[in-house]
Parts: structure tokens; C-alpha cells; sequence
């Protein structure tokens, strides 16, 4: 008797058993993927973790239906560390399988594939099984696996379609409706018929009663030619001319080069922007770190002897990223991998130019906009430890990599919430899963901020961590020197133009008349958040939500930021039928509109969610900031991350209070890193930057601390609070989430859990409280929160937890709440 334990790709807690023939028992290892039956007719993509000989005793073990691969490819440290993330962040160990692998690693009987755009297939390089699935795609858009099971009349199909896959000729549906579209970028070079230097001066004179076309293929010269040695194109590691660059270094049009592609002077091409090879010099003097640099470099480094984990706390533009670059080199050249994690996708691209000057091909990016080939292929170069590979960079997914020789860890900006995973499941944490990964290799981790988290602070406080401070910036450019603009005495004295005060005004004009570039900061999308009526206070609100809804000027609409839901904006009150409506609060769309008044002159731009939706709109308008085709920028948090652009003298946060007033027990802490991360944004190369803080509460502690640029006093204040009011980092939160349309029915049930917990754990338990917004999509929600405090044992307590929620479960009039629980909520 043969038999493999597996993980399926299911929300499930429990492995499973299928039985191999003893063939197969040879030959299967851990971490190889089998395709199984399921369930009446369902096949999915397991993982094997163990191979035994004991036969379950509650069930008939089914056959598995075929081995799908030649080698193990996801490690036993993966295994073990997937098994720590569920049973810590309380989930199913298929959630995080499921999370972990690239989908077309899992296919399985209800994946959905179609034919890939636009393309041309050489029909003699397919299979006969391959060929029948292409030709069965010319009549039909799309097929189920279902479907592919009875076209080839047999089960083991898997590895046709991974083949059909690879060679990217099939992709899976869920990604066509993501309509994923990388960016692209479009460069020049000079037409393959002037290869030789012969044609060159023949060139020249066909040019010759053109001078505008000469003076651009002039510059494209001196461009090649200066290319090599230094500039910005080294930095991106590209030696090949951007259209845009040649236009601004010749002050010309591309209409002129348009011109001159089509005399077949020039010639075009595209490559998509983060995945370009990297065929530019590698930098070859080395990169000279600053004295405080190098102090802090040599810190660390001596605090890796005697810890783990390391925090670098440098002001914000003190040159943490040079002193990452220094220790990659250390590490790579030993030979060992290193995973450097950011809490956004669109940094990577800022990014991983600035490494590839330094490591060449060795840096590859991973994260989830990447298609499935693009996944795939930096999965395997990670399993075999390929050079390519050696440093990877990514959001939170890449700690999921099958790493063999990991190293070293980089989290940065390690305080920022996005590391957190919301939903689904595993509501993991980045930087403290990060940790653990670590751990089982052996290797260093180092976490990097300018505002770190209250939590990290105290464990390298608390000298569980090492601890490394730089407070000074790189060239000893000044910190940014804070003004803070009392808004009531402003309006009292009918000093404010729309949301902007007279300083603010005359801080902006001076910035843009010395060329400089400018940054408003407004945490609210949208015109104005909400309509409301003067004759009877109706408020619009969502029909599924528990909101007001927002107004958008733009498409005169008011939208549901919750759930999507639009109308037209109303021109009478709903519920009284008045006409007088009026605007309340503000958000980026009003900001914006006012600055085209204030400054019609100037170029405006705008970053929050509304305009950075397509995948590369968030580079689009970094990308236009960077090349000063903006003047003046206004956005949301997304400013607020770790960006770095030289011309930026003036940051102005619009309202510094709404941030202060959330009903979180972060809202201090995360208000003080968003507007110390924002302030941070201004003077960075040169000049001291100038930041003005509009506000009703000057005098808050917090906006005090933040103009101080007082970390320590922020850090030392809401430890206190932390400490009497029962938070991270002295109790561990647990957030049970219910949710249910029959109101009724879930505050009966959460009442029910509430209490068998709160009879059950010795320690704080609270609720069931009603969140501040109580209804979105039609469901109702309640929330109950558990304080574990530091001295009592999270396993025994978790355990605790289960037991309780496995008898709520099993109370019939229950079942249809759904309960979800977030483990260190954030
Ligand atoms: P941080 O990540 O701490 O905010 P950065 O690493 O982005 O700071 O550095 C701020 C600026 O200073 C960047 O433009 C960077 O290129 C420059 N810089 C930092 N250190 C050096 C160095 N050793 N040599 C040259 N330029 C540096
Ligand atoms: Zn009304
Ligand atoms: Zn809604």
C-alpha cells in the first residue's frame, strides 16, 4: 500500500490522501505537484508533503490521476513555513498554497483557457494533443479543462495545456479579464542600412536642407556617444535612446523623428519597461557611501553578529537604498540569494533600474501584474538558484518564492499597512512572515524606514532587533523646515482662496517661478466628498453600503468607494425634494480644479486612485512628474511612498485633520508617518525643502511632533497609549470579522460568540461592536476583538479560538454568517 499526503488549492485546513502505485512511490518526492480527483468530478493541482504507507481510516483512498513534474518544485522550507503562516494567521494551509503559486501552476478542472491575441502559431512545432486543443480554440473562444478532458478523450491533460502555455499559446481566462498590459516603452536607433560608418556622412548629406531632422540625428550621436560613461540612462539601466529622451535633448518634436522613421533614417522599437535585459554597462566605479553611511553600513553589519534582524531608522533621502546596495553586493557575491520587498508594485520600476546599474542581469522582478509566464519563469530561476535570479524584488507575493540559499532580506518601508494582506486569505503580514522565511535559512533580515512602525521600534528597543539611526540626509541637504497655517484664523480673517491659504499661494508661486517643482497632499479622492441638503441635512447614501456617497465632479456622479455603485448627481434632495444641495469636505478633484484657477499658468497633475487605475497608470504620471512635464502634483497616501524626485522644493498637506480623527487606535502613529513620508518628498538634492501644514489643530501634539521631526516623542506617547489602552506591541490583536444579510440573525450569533469567547479567554475580549460602517454590498457586519496579552500563549489561545468558533460553526441557525479573522489585524 502506496499513499501521498497532499495540500489542495482549496480553502481547506486538511491534507488529504490519495493512493500511487509503488512506481510512483519511487518516484514522487515532497514538493512535486499530482493532479487528483476531487469531490464528484473535479480534478485539481496538489502538493505533495509527505509520502507514507499508512492508509486512512476514515476514507477510500482515491489514485491520484498524474504526476505533473520531474522535480520537486516548491521546497520543504516552503512546505514548513506555508504550515507556520496558517496555523499563525489562523487559515487554511490550501488558502496558502493557493496564494503562494502562480495560478498556472494550479490549473484544474474549472480553469478556463483561451487563445492568446494576435497571434501566429507554426502549427508543425505542436504535439498531436496540443494541436487538437489549438484547432478546437479556432471554433470556440474559450474551453473549460472539462471541456479538453473529452476533445482528447482522456484525463491526464494538464501538461498539454502547461505546454500550450509555454509556449505562449494559450493563456488562462481570469488573466484576459484582467487585460493586463504591460508598459511599454518606445526607443530609436539608427536604421540597420547606416550599421557601418560608411553610410554616416552620406547621412548627413541627405540631411542636409533639413535642419531640424540633422540636429536630432546630431544629438542622437552625442546621446550614444555620452551614454556610455554616465547619465540617467545608465541609471535605468538601458543603453538604448528613449524616443522621449533624444526629443528633450535635441528640444525637438516627435514629429520630427516620426519624420525621419519614415525616411528610414531612424527606426523604432519597444520594450516593455521592467522586464528589459539588461545589456547596459554595469557601473563600474564603485559607489562611494557617505560617512554616515558607511558608520551606519559597518553597523549593521556587526549587528548581524549577534541578531537576526536589524532596523535601519534613516531620516527620510538619508541614502538607506545605497546602504541595501552595499550589503546585496555582500551577500550575492557569497553566493547566497536575497529578497528585497516594497510595499508597492510601482516602485519596482524606480527600482530595479537603480539595481540593475549595480548587478546587471542578476535582479529580477516578481510580483502579481506580472502574467503567468513571466511568474513561471522567475519561479524557476529562483528554484534553481539561477544567477539570474540572485536578488529578487517584489511586493509581499515574492516571499512566496522557492528559495534554496536565501541569504538576506530587505523589507522596506517597512511600516507601510500594504504589507499587511486584507483579503482573502492568509491574511499574512509581509515583513513578519518575512522574518520567519529568514529564519529557516539562516539568513539576515533588515528593515528600513524613516517612520518605522510603533511594533518594529519597540522590538529593536527592546533589543530583540538591532538598531541603526541615521538622522541626517545624503549631502547633508537640510530637512525640510515645516510651516504650519492655522485655518480657522484663516478663514476668520478671509484669508483662504478655496482650500488654499495666502501663505500656501505665495509659497507655490515662488516654487514655480525658480522652475521648482510642487506637492499637495490631500488624503480624500474624488470633488468633494459628499452632497448634502441645506433645507433638511438628507445625505445621499449607498443603497448597499453603510456610506455617503462621494461626489465626482468629473462625470457628475456620485460613487460608492465601498462597492463601486454610481448615480447621477441628484439636482433636487431625495428626501425632501429641495433644490438647495451643497457640497461638503474635499478631495483631489476639487484641488485640482481649484489649481487650474489659482494657477492657470502652471501644469497640474493629479495621483490617487482614480487616475492611476490601469496597471502603469500609477508610472505614467510618476513618469511625466519626473520629466517636469507637471508643475504642481496633488494626490493621495500614493505620494507618500518612498518616491524620489530631485526637483521638488515644496510639499503642502491641504488638511492635516482628517487623517488625526479616524476611529483606529493607529491613527496618530500612521498620521505622523504620512505627513513625516510626505514632508519627506521635498528638498531633496540641493536646496532645503519647505513644507506648509494646513490645519485647525496646530497645537495637536502629533502635527507638533511631526513639525519637530520627533520621532521619538510620536514613538514615546503612543507606547503609553498602547500600553494603558491594551494594543500592539503589548497585546496581539485578533479580529473576527461576521458578516450575514439578515441582520437579525448576526447580532444573535455574534452576540452567542461573544460571550463563549469572552467566558472562555482569560484575557480582553470586546464587542460585538457595529463598525463604522456597518453594511457593504447588502451584508451586515459586526466585529469582536481579542487581546492576547504578551505573557500568555498565542498557540494555547488560538487553539482556544478554533475550538469555539468549530462549535459555532456547528449551531445550525448560524451557518450562512461568514467569519473571517484577521490575526495582528493592522
Ligand atoms: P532614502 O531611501 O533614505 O529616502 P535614497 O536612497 O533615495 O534615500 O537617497 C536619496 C538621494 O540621495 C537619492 O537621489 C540618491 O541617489 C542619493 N544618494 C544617496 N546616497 C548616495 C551616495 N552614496 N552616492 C551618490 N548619491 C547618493
Ligand atoms: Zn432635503
Ligand atoms: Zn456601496
Amino acid at each position: 500500500m502506496h499513499f501521498v499526503e497532499v495540500i489542495l488549492p482549496l480553502s481547506l485546513a486538511k491534507t488529504f490522501t490519495y493512493s500511487v502505485s509503488e512506481a510512483e512511490f519511487h518516484y514522487i518526492k515532497k514538493g512535486m505537484r499530482v493532479a487528483v480527483p476531487f469531490g464528484k468530478s473535479k480534478i485539481y493541482t496538489a502538493l505533495v508533503i509527505e509520502i507514507h504507507q499508512n492508509k486512512p481510516s476514515l476514507y477510500e483512498a482515491k489514485e491520484i490521476h498524474q504526476i505533473l513534474d520531474e522535480k520537486p518544485i516548491v521546497t520543504e522550507i516552503q512546505i514548513t513555513h506555508w504550515q507556520w503562516i496558517a496555523s499563525y494567521y489562523m487559515c487554511a494551509i490550501g488558502d496558502v498554497y493557493r496564494g503562494a503559486m502562480p495560478s498556472a501552476l494550479l490549473l484544474e478542472s474549472e480553469t478556463v483557457i483561451s487563445q492568446k491575441q494576435d497571434l501566429f502559431v507554426d502549427q508543425s512545432l505542436l504535439s498531436d494533443d496540443e494541436f487538437l486543443v489549438y484547432e478546437a480554440l479556432q471554433q470556440q473562444s474559450s474551453l473549460k479543462v472539462q471541456d479538453i478532458i473529452s476533445i482528447l478523450n482522456k484525463k491526464n491533460i494538464f501538461p498539454v495545456i502547461q505546454k500550450l502555455i509555454d509556449k505562449n499559446i494559450v493563456v488562462l481566462q481570469e488573466e484576459i479579464s484582467e487585460s493586463y498590459k504591460p508598459k511599454l516603452v518606445r526607443y530609436v536607433r539608427l536604421h540597420s542600412k547606416y550599421d557601418s560608418n560608411a553610410g554616416l556622412g552620406e547621412l548627413l548629406e541627405t540631411l542636409k536642407n533639413a535642419n531640424k531632422q540633422k540636429e536630432i540625428v546630431l544629438s542622437y550621436f552625442q546621446l550614444s556617444a555620452t551614454e556610455k560613461t554616465r547619465g540617467e540612462a545608465e541609471r535605468s539601466g538601458a543603453k538604448p535612446i528613449t524616443v522621449k529622451k533624444l526629443v528633450e535633448a535635441a528640444h525637438s518634436s516627435s514629429a520630427i523623428i516620426k519624420a525621419l522613421i519614415e525616411k528610414e533614417i531612424f527606426e523604432d522599437y519597444f520594450l516593455q519597461e521592467d522586464r528589459v535585459n539588461f545589456n547596459g554597462k554595469i557601473r563600474e566605479e564603485e559607489l562611494q557611501l557617505s560617512q554616515a553611511q558607511q558608520t551606519a553600513f559597518e553597523e549593521i553589519k556587526n549587528s548581524f553578529t549577534q541578531k537576526e534582524v536589524c532596523l535601519l531608522h534613516g531620516v527620510t533621502s538619508s541614502g538607506k537604498t545605497e546602504i541595501y546596495i552595499k550589503l546585496i553586493e555582500e551577500y550575492i557575491d557569497s553566493g547566497k540569494q536575497v529578497l528585497y520587498l516594497l510595499p508597492e508594485i510601482a516602485l519596482t520600476t524606480q527600482l530595479v533600474g537603480r539595481l540593475r546599474t549595480y548587478f546587471g542581469n542578476k535582479v529580477a522582478v516578481f510580483h502579481s501584474k506580472y502574467n503567468n509566464n513571466e511568474r513561471i519563469e522567475v519561479w524557476n530561476q529562483v528554484l534553481v538558484n539561477s544567477e539570474k535570479a540572485q536578488v529578487v524584488l517584489g511586493a509581499r507575493s515574492a516571499l512566496f518564492l522557492p528559495f534554496h540559499n536565501l541569504g538576506f532580506v530587505i523589507v522596506d518601508e517597512e511600516h507601510e499597512q500594504t504589507f499587511k494582506q486584507v483579503d482573502p486569505a492568509p491574511r499574512y503580514h509581509a515583513r513578519d512572515a518575512a522574518v520567519v522565511l529568514a529564519n529557516s535559512h539562516k539568513a539576515k533580515v533588515l528593515l528600513g524606514s524613516a517612520t518605522p512602525s510603533i511594533e518594529t521600534y519597540f522590538n529593536a528597543k527592546s533589543e530583540k532587533y538591532g538598531l541603526v539611526e541615521i538622522s541626517k540626509r545624503f549631502g547633508n541637504v537640510m530637512m525640510p523646515n515645516i510651516e504650519l497655517v492655522d485655518l480657522k484664523d484663516k478663514y476668520f480673517r478671509k484669508r483662504m482662496t478655496g482650500h488654499f491659504s495666502d501663505v500656501l499661494i505665495e509659497e507655490i508661486n515662488t516654487a514655480l517661478s525658480l522652475g521648482e517643482q510642487v506637492i499637495l497632499f490631500q488624503n480624500r479622492r474624488g470633488y468633494s466628498p459628499i452632497i448634502e441638503c441645506i433645507t433638511c441635512g438628507h445625505v445621499p447614501q449607498c443603497q448597499q453600503c453603510d456610506v455617503s456617497l462621494t461626489y465626482h465632479k468629473h462625470k457628475n456622479q456620485l460613487r460608492c468607494h465601498y462597492c463601486g455603485y454610481t448615480m447621477a448627481k441628484p439636482t433636487h434632495c431625495h428626501s425632501c425634494s429641495s433644490v438647495d444641495l451643497t457640497t461638503k469636505g474635499f478631495g483631489t478633484e476639487q484641488i485640482e480644479q481649484e489649481l487650474i484657477s489659482i494657477f492657470p499658468n502652471s501644469k497640474t497633475g493629479r495621483m490617487d486612485q482614480d487616475t492611476t487605475r490601469g496597471k502603469f497608470g500609477f508610472e505614467k504620471i510618476i513618469d511625466s512628474f519626473k520629466n517636469r512635464e507637471i508643475d504642481i502634483l496633488v494626490g493621495t497616501q500614493m505620494l507618500a511612498k518612498g518616491l524620489d524626485f530631485d526637483n521638488v522644493t515644496l510639499v503642502g498637506i491641504m488638511n492635516a485633520d482628517n487623517m488625526l480623527y479616524h476611529p483606529d487606535f493607529r491613527a496618530f502613529e500612521r498620521s505622523f508617518q504620512m505627513m513625516t513620508q510626505v514632508a519627506g518628498r521635498a528638498g531633496r538634492s540641493e536646496k532645503q525643502g519647505k513644507v506648509i501644514i494646513q490645519t485647525y489643530n496646530p497645537n495637536h501634539n502629533t502635527i507638533q511632533q511631526v513639525t519637530n521631526n520627533d520621532y521619538l516623542g510620536m514613538y514615546k506617547e503612543q507606547l503609553y497609549d498602547r500600553q494603558i489602552y491594551k494594543y500592539p506591541p503589548y497585546f496581539r490583536i485578533i479580529k473576527l470579522t461576521l458578516k450575514q444579510r439578515d441582520f437579525d440573525k448576526l447580532k444573535e450569533g455574534t452576540m452567542w460568540l461573544y460571550q463563549v469567547m469572552s467566558q472562555n479567554l482569560n484575557m480582553p475580549v470586546l464587542g460585538p461592536e457595529e463598525p463604522a460602517i456597518n453594511r457593504i454590498r447588502n451584508e451586515y457586519i459586526r466585529t469582536i476583538i481579542i487581546k492576547i496579552p504578551q505573557n500568555t500563549s498565542i498557540v494555547n489561545t488560538k487553539k482556544t479560538i478554533q475550538k469555539i468558533l468549530n462549535s459555532f460553526e456547528a449551531v445550525a441557525q448560524y451557518r450562512a454568517i461568514k467569519v473571517t479573522l484577521n490575526v495582528d489585524f493592522y
